[in-house]
């Protein structure tokens, strides 16, 4: 076997039903093919999970896997994908998270964690110096993501440990309930942590010192410095560092595309309240990086009152402020992050949070929401404190609360189908805190994405707004406005979900390693040679990108989901009635159904079905798929 630098060449096996651990050894053209994060992750649930498994049932393959530059000391290698069928969307379920669990698994000697079956009793994994453990959890279950790394830190006599766990929410189920590195950090989408439940699994706990070796160490620094160096003259990231991801909140409200009153306008009047240099300014209290990360751009959020917010959870995103500010027209940060507090503790997603209350307030508005159901609860948009008791009526499964914690779609179901008009997601994953009805390449994105919603799976609009070099490198020099939803749209979506796979594939953040941020697509090939040894091109790295869409995709074609499914909500087919730059703005019907079957035949795959057929699966070197 040639020899493996920059990955270890494990990864671990874990039976959870008959506690067998064993470890899997893949060789070199593995690692090259899938490279690791969700590609590696979709390979194992592809292999292990049988078709039409139930999502929170034993049969059900949970995965943990960091990428193969994972873990070394440069900006944005920090991340970890974790990987499973969905409960909330019984599609692949993938979720990206930052900190320090991903190199520490590396570190501690594995590349990937790969989880079948279910414990009889809750218990965690304890990895460590290229072993691992199973061990009882009974004594931390039922605890918030933040102290239940507090208390295993203390029962292992090692405050260094890193660990994905989670909350309440992922043990009651809570259908997009999340993973957390750490307790600050967040795997958000698609409902990972409740398969974590559902296996009686609170956490992968991982410590070791096993730095990765690579074959060219000086090339490796150097790009590494090249990042750092191109971050002092860089435009967003600086942005970021100053003030996270809610740097973007009030530019976003501007354009028209930031979530309001349930999706259904793109201006909040009170953005301003929700700022960046607002959040800043009142509940500011630093910033924290991932691993070895120059950005630094994770905002941290303090205070005691009139809302105590404990700076462990860290602070709202952008995607939060959307959807529990703007969304439920909440103008108050602190607010805002004292329900980015509960969801964080109790371990579930704010954007499905927030869509969830917004659906239920505006169904009591229009008469649909059984007042025996509502008591008590004074729901009405702008209403701080009802945000607050729902968020924990969810987290605890109590009341309404239950009801909202398994998703829109039943929640439509319960409610009866005039209620589908206020439920705004896609494959019953909320759509995201930008607006499909402004960014059109978002409209045909989130429809077609194999988990859903989702804003973090391509670029968006404003990379061909105005053709430079980041576009260029990827083959797109055609320049296109916001409201376009033509051929070029579609290429560019085709090309940067590439992109944006490959990143994932990898486990790279993309405010580091996306178009335009600190490292060139150069950078990307050569750090990947300098690391591994191998002779990669841009051109097999993209491939990778594509295949891992395209496992998705057939795992999804397994489970019964096709294009059928790759469809908008009816709300944004319809003009936005303002205040702002949104007015007007919707997704034209013609021209999406254009742009999706346009897509279908770009990505070479069925007319019909819009899944990948044997050619298309043999030509990405996945004939493998169509006998499992
Ligand atoms: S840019 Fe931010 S999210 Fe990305 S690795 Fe750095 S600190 Fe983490």
């Amino acid at each position: 076997m040639a020899e493996l630098k920059s990955v270890n060449g494990k990864i671990l096996l874990v039976n959870l039903t008959s506690g067998e651990i064993t470890v899997d050894e893949p060789e070199a053209a593995f690692y090259r093919k899938y490279l690791g994060g969700g590609a590696v992750g979709a390979y194992y649930i592809l292999k292990t999970m049988p078709a039409k498994a139930d999502p929170l049932g034993p049969d059900n393959v949970i995965t943990f896997c960091p990428g193969i530059l994972t873990g070394g000391a440069f900006s944005g290698a920090s991340r970890f994908s974790v990987n499973a069928k969905s409960p909330l969307t019984g599609c692949i379920g993938d979720s990206q998270c930052g900190g320090n669990f991903g190199p520490a698994l590396k570190w501690a000697g594995f590349d990937a964690v790969v989880v079948t079956g279910k414990a009889p009793a809750p218990v965690y994994l304890w990895i460590h110096d290229g072993e691992a453990e199973i061990r009882d959890a009974s004594a931390v279950w039922g605890l918030f993501t933040g102290d239940t790394r507090k208390a295993i830190a203390k029962e292992l006599g090692d405050d260094k440990i890193r660990m994905a766990c989670i909350g309440p929410a992922g043990e009651r189920l809570v259908s997009f309930a999340n993973v957390s590195g750490d307790g600050s950090d967040y795997a958000g989408r698609t409902g990972m942590g409740a398969v974590m439940g559902s296996k009686n699994l609170k956490a992968v706990v991982a410590k070791g010192d096993k730095k990765p070796e690579y074959a060219d160490p000086e090339t490796v620094k150097e790009i590494a410095r090249r990042g750092a160096e191109n971050f002092k003259t860089s435009g967003f990231p600086q942005m970021l560092k100053e003030f996270g991801t809610s740097a973007g909140t009030e530019f976003l409200s501007g354009l028209g595309c930031f979530p309001t009153r349930n999706c259904s306008r793109g201006s909040f009047e009170q953005v301003k309240g929700l700022s960046g240099e607002t959040m800043k300014k009142t509940i500011g209290h630093g910033s924290q990086a991932c691993f070895g990360c120059v950005v630094r751009c994770r905002q941290i959020a303090s205070a005691s009152e009139p809302y105590e917010i404990d700076p462990e959870y860290g602070a709202p995103e952008y995607e939060t402020i959307g959807m529990l500010g703007g969304n439920l027209e909440i103008g108050d940060i602190a607010a805002v992050a004292r329900a980015n507090m509960l969801c964080n503790a109790y371990g579930m997603d704010t954007i499905n949070t927030g869509a969830a209350i917004a659906w239920l307030i505006e169904c009591h508005e229009n008469g649909l929401a059984p007042a025996a159901k509502t008591k008590g609860l004074d729901l009405r948009f702008g209403n701080p404190d009802v945000m607050l008791q729902l968020v924990e009526m969810i987290g605890e499964r109590r009341g309404i609360g239950d009801l909202l914690a398994r998703g829109l779609e039943a929640c439509v179901a319960a409610f009866g189908s005039r209620s589908a008009e206020y439920a705004v997601h896609v494959k019953n994953n909320a759509i995201p805190a930008h607006l499909p009805q402004v960014k059109k390449s978002q409209a045909l994105a989130y429809a077609v994405n194999p988990f859903g919603a989702d804003h973090m799976s391509t670029e968006h609009d404003g990379i061909i707004m105005k053709i430079g070099a980041a576009a260029r490198g990827l083959g797109l020099d055609a320049e296109r406005g916001i409201a376009d939803l033509d051929r070029e749209k579609v290429r560019m979506v085709v090309y940067t979900q590439y992109y944006y796979s490959l990143l994932d594939a990898l486990s790279l953040c993309m405010f580091c390693w996306g178009p335009g941020a600190l490292f060139s697509y150069g950078d990307l090939v050569q750090m990947i040679n300098a690391a591994t040894g191998w002779d990669m091109t841009f051109w097999e790295l993209m491939k990778a990108g594509e295949r891992r869409v395209n496992m998705m995709r057939a795992f999804n074609a397994r489970e019964g989901v096709d294009s059928q499914y790759d469809r908008l909500p009816e709300r944004v087919f319809k003009p936005m009635p303002g205040p702002g730059a949104g007015l007007g703005a919707h997704v034209p019907r013609e021209a999406f159904q254009d742009a999706v079957k346009t897509y279908y035949r770009m990505m070479n795959w069925d007319d019909y079905t819009g899944t990948p057929g044997p050619e298309k699966l043999c030509e990405l070197g996945l004939d493998w798929i169509s006998a499992v």
